[in-house]
């Protein structure tokens, strides 16, 4: 039987070191790290993201900036509304919501962003980085994903990893920091062959496709660790993962439920850059 990982155990006890602190920055040089965040257009599922990113921000004492602008705003607008925010120092991060509406070019909005303000860390200078293996920020699922495979105890080094998925946003950095922990990591898309027989060969596989029940038991080693990093909803309209869970968790060392599992990182794992990017404006600042 799988041991479950507890995204929202791990996430609580980062959080609470985060909050720690961020203390110790308000009362060593009194700044209070800043969050921004820019929601254009009215989309539910955005407007509960951007909520749940406030949320956090007030647990860990953060200021929480929130810039809504309606669906029909111009790019000019938006780009226009970045340039002041990385002026501004009272901001130390700067998200904007995806997805945007289609007359905005996401990855022009992204370019604009400042890199010390880019705490999504999808600005192409900390792509690169990332990639040297020499960041300041990482991508927050992946990073929560490493996260709770660091709470198992489980060592990532040597193993065989199999990544479903090569998002820019999951699936490709994902696969880059297994590989600086030393993986042997394979990267696994829509035209990989032979795909159930290359996943049973993973130690740890994680799943990032946004299909229900697109991982089966015949595609798991037997105490392989199953990372579950899909949102999506299943015929009863109920949250659920990639993972067929019923079947795939007998066969498994560990594994991350859904909900609460890979979900709460992500958000934990902003406010941990958003720390980060305030705490590097300091040392910047001291110099
Ligand atoms: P995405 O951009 O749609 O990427 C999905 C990936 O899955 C693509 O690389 C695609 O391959 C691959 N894929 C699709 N069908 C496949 C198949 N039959 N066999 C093998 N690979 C297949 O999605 P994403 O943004 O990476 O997100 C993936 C999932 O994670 C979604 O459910 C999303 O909601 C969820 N997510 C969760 C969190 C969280 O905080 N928990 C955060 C981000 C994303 P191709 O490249 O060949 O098309």
């Amino acid at each position: 039987m799988g041991k479950l990982i507890s995204g929202k155990e791990v996430s609580t006890s980062i959080r609470a070191k985060i909050k720690e602190e961020a203390q110790k920055l308000r009362d060593d040089y009194g700044i209070q790290p800043g969050l921004a965040v820019i929601l254009v257009g009215n989309d539910p599922a955005s407007q509960i993201y951007v909520r749940n990113k406030q949320k956090a921000c007030e647990e860990v004492g953060f200021h929480a900036f929130e810039y809504r602008l309606n669906e029909n705003s111009t790019q000019e607008q938006l780009l226009d509304l970045i340039g002041v925010l990385n002026k501004d120092n009272k901001v130390h991060g700067i998200l904007v919501q995806l997805p945007l509406p289609d007359h905005i070019d996401p990855q022009t909005v992204i370019n604009t962003i400042s890199p010390e303000k880019d705490v999504d860390a999808f600005h192409p200078i900390n792509v690169g980085k990332i990639m040297l293996g020499d960041y300041e920020f990482l991508p927050c699922t992946p990073a929560g994903v490493m996260e709770l495979i660091d709470s198992t105890g489980v060592e990532i080094s040597g193993k065989n990893c199999v990544v479903i998925g090569r998002s820019n946003i999951v699936g490709k950095p994902m696969a880059m920091l297994l590989l600086h922990r030393n993986a042997t990591v394979t990267i696994c898309h829509s035209r990989t062959k032979n795909l159930a027989e290359v996943c049973a060969g993973a130690d740890i596989l994680v799943s990032a496709v946004g299909k229900a029940h697109f991982i089966t038991a015949d595609m798991v080693k037997e105490g392989a660790m199953v990372i579950d990093v899909g949102m999506n909803h299943d015929e009863n309209g109920k949250l659920c993962g990639d993972v067929e869970f019923s079947t795939v968790e007998p066969r498994a060392s560990y594994i991350t439920p859904v909900p609460g599992g890979v979900g709460p990182m992500t958000i934990t794992m902003l406010m941990k850059n958003t720390l980060r990017a305030a705490e590097l404006k300091c040392t910047k600042s001291a110099k």
